[in-house]
């Protein structure tokens, strides 16, 4: 075993702005205090730290680092070209840490036309970070009370009986609700039970159309048959229809995905919102008959996962760098369990964080996954 493998487990420790401060690793270091041969303590192993420029150069005589790919705002490191730290990827451009400035110009730039397309976070790096999520409907999100029975599914409530057809997030009244795609306003609406609502009409890539329902809204600020891009308000949140005089606490954005722009009641026409969100949650126990007494899991966009209980408490349970995509499914490698078929055959175990099944799947030399049976359709 070479040490790349002994180095299996990583913990990230992060700021604010989520800069890798250090990578601690699970080898034990002994150590020796000198009064005998024997091992008096253990210290625990660091795999890089470094500090940052506030524009993200690695400070020299304050990085120790082995190669661990993600530095500063948690972007990968670009080293090849620049040297380590003075180039960071991020989903759409390269940042330059020395001059501080973008490589490229911003994709939205056409609606800042009062910033400089190439500056970094309006040059206020030390309290901001560069925002790629915008995806989502809301900047923060939270399912309401941290219950799954706020999200989507055919037997979400009443102890398994009723449907909820979306996700209720978290939203104080009045928060700025998004477009979370590129999309088009197919209809801005008001009905008893789900108050001023806003449908966008979403087209993917293959031509199919999907759409974006908002509801309880408290204003609306798009208009039908306008065009809105991904990140651009669509209205306010709010407690209209049914979530009229709800406690504060369960002031809630109700958000659906839905296959045909008017699908009626039950769950016909529903899809899952996970389907087009940034940040997708999911049932701590989806198989529990009463959900309201279930808490979430929560897949942030980087492929790291929190787990929140009811009470709000909250456990980073699936780290960034231990998680695999293979075909469909993804997965945390480090919970992967060892199975063996009836030949002696060995394979593992994982849990497909999309879909919420097992699949066996075996890991190759070269450290890569492979299915250790084709999943069924
Ligand atoms: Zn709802």
């Amino acid at each position: 075993m070479n040490k790349a493998e002994l180095i299996k487990v990583l913990a990230e420790k992060t700021n604010h702005l989520g800069n890798v401060l250090t990578v601690i690793h699970d080898i034990k270091i002994p150590m020796n205090n000198g009064s005998g041969p024997a091992v008096s303590s253990h210290r625990v192993g660091i795999r890089t730290c470094s500090d940052y420029s506030p524009f993200g150069v690695e400070l020299d005589g304050r990085t120790v680092s082995s190669g661990y790919r993600y530095g500063f705002q948690g972007s990968e490191k670009d080293n090849e070209t620049k040297g380590s730290g003075n180039s960071y990827s991020t989903e759409f451009r390269q940042l330059d840490s020395r001059l501080g400035r973008w490589l490229s110009i911003d994709l939205l730039n056409h609606k800042y036309p009062y910033y400089s397309p190439y500056q970094y976070v309006h040059n206020s790096p030390i309290s901001v970070i560069d925002l790629f999520g915008l995806g989502d409907p809301l900047e923060v999100m939270k399912i309401r009370r941290n219950k799954a029975s706020n999200l989507q599914g055919a037997k979400a409530r009443n102890s398994g009986t009723r449907a909820h057809q979306g996700f209720d997030l978290y939203a104080a009244p009045g928060t700025s609700a998004k477009a979370v795609k590129n999309a088009v306003v197919y209809d801005v609406s008001y009905s008893s039970s789900y108050g001023k609502t806003v449908t966008l009409e979403i087209t993917d890539a293959k031509g199919i159309k999907s759409y974006a329902f908002y509801a309880h809204l408290s204003a609306v600020t798009v208009s039908k048959n306008q065009k809105v891009d991904e990140g651009d308000e669509i209205g306010l949140t709010g407690q209209t229809g049914n979530a009229k005089g709800q406690p504060a606490e369960d002031a809630h954005l109700h958000f659906e995905l839905r296959s045909s722009p008017n699908p009626g009641l039950g769950m016909s026409g529903r899809l899952n919102p996970n389907e087009v969100l940034d940040t997708k949650f999911y049932s701590q126990d989806p198989e529990a008959i009463n959900q309201a007494t279930v808490g979430v899991l929560k897949e942030q966009k980087d492929g790291s996962v929190i787990k929140i209980n009811l009470d709000g408490s909250e456990k980073i349970i699936k780290n960034k760098t231990n998680l695999q995509n293979l075909g469909q499914i993804r997965f945390d490698s480090s919970l992967a369990r060892e199975a063996k078929d009836v030949n002696g055959q060995k394979y593992l175990i994982v849990h497909d964080l999309k879909s919420q099944k097992d699949f066996g799947v075996v890991r190759k030399p070269d450290g890569s996954y492979d299915f250790y049976k084709k999943p069924q359709k």
